[in-house]
């Protein structure tokens, strides 16, 4: 029988109602875990539950708690065959994107899953999640950081939320499932990415960096803009409009990127559109920005963009091998043209 680590950060589906809504209780899941007979089925692999202390809203988590995520597979690596992270779903697609980074060589199935309900209520879809990605874990050799949620099993770092309530809350809008779940679970074969067989599991350090993010719209600020990419700051997103175009008639706008890229700051153009990809010379507004300093985001999610950002200036690495990996594709977040 397969058997699976179950890691209970938190989030929705373990949580109590509380005289402040929902929030997160010590043993709670494990009480309900206890009460449901599926899980003791034939079908169903063997679980070991390893708690965080305290549980949280994952609202409140920190890249340190990535970290204590990515150790714990790390450690616990050689005594599962699969693990399942249990976690909010408000920051989930932060988590999702950081890890893989996190933990290369990787070659088990870690799925990360929640819920909009908790799985304490009578109608949740938290049950159904729980089930399938303990399934998922056990049966199915998918050696990534994927996020299983409503009808898709999804690359982690390729994921966002976009959905504040309905079940199938996130989507890849860049990469295909890896998986479908319907009647069956469908899995995309050629989707996968398949680990180096050489490479063992390592475990790569991540923590909070001085990084922002910054949404263009009509008649944005550029005294704003310029006081924000005042040091300390190390690198700023900028969400761009379409293919990576900003407000380029502004000689103060472009001017303050300018400034900063010389100084050292990285920007990153990412799009505004969930879906696609930066292409900075496609219009004078892009290439303005690219001969201002800004990099290309690519079709990254701004959720990767930042958790990558962090994982690699985590490394302690040059300004210009932070633009250099930022460009490339190191664990399936990115699509270059080359794929
Ligand atoms: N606030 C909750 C959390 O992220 C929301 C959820 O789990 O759906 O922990």
């Amino acid at each position: 029988m397969k058997n699976i680590c179950i890691i209970n950060t938190g989030g929705t589906i373990g949580m109590n109602r509380g005289a402040k809504g929902y929030e997160p209780e010590k043993g709670f899941l494990a009480q309900q875990l206890a009460a449901l007979p599926e899980l003791s089925r034939s079908e169903m692999p063997s679980y070991e539950l390893v708690e965080f202390e305290p549980v949280m809203d994952s609202s409140d988590m920190m890249p340190s708690d990535w970290q204590a995520i990515a150790k714990i597979v790390y450690q616990r690596y050689a005594d599962f065959d699969g693990f399942v992270v249990l976690h909010g779903t408000d920051t989930m697609a932060y988590t999702a994107s950081a890890l893989p980074f996190m933990l290369p060589g990787l070659d088990k199935t870690v799925v990360i899953t929640g819920s909009q309900i908790p799985l304490s209520e009578v109608r949740n879809d938290a049950r159904e999640n729980l089930i399938t990605a303990l399934m998922v874990a056990a049966d199915f050799d998918v050696p990534e950081i994927c996020v299983l949620f409503g009808k898709h099993l999804l690359r982690g770092c390729r994921t966002t939320k976009f959905s504040a309530s309905s079940f199938d809350a996130f989507d890849s809008p860049n990469y295909p499932p890896l998986a479908t779940v319907g009647t069956r679970i469908d899995l995309n074969e050629n989707a996968i990415r398949r680990p180096n067989k050489s490479q063992t599991l390592a475990l790569e350090n991540i923590e909070a960096q001085e990084v922002a993010t910054f949404r263009l719209f009509p008649g944005v600020s550029a005294a704003v803009l310029r006081n924000l990419l005042q040091q300390p700051l190390k690198a700023l997103v900028l969400e761009s409009y379409g293919v990576g175009n900003g407000p380029t008639t502004n000689p103060d706008f472009i001017n303050a990127i300018n400034e900063a890229t010389e100084n050292g700051t990285i920007i990153v153009n990412c799009s505004q559109c969930r879906h696609g990809t930066v292409r900075q010379t496609n219009y004078a507004t892009g290439t303005a920005l690219l001969e201002a300093g800004a990099i290309s985001g690519g079709d990254l999610t701004i959720e990767t963009t930042i958790a990558k950002l962090l994982f690699l200036f985590s490394a302690n690495l040059s300004i210009d091998d932070v633009k250099k990996r930022m460009q490339t594709n190191m664990v399936g977040e990115l699509t270059t043209d080359n794929d």
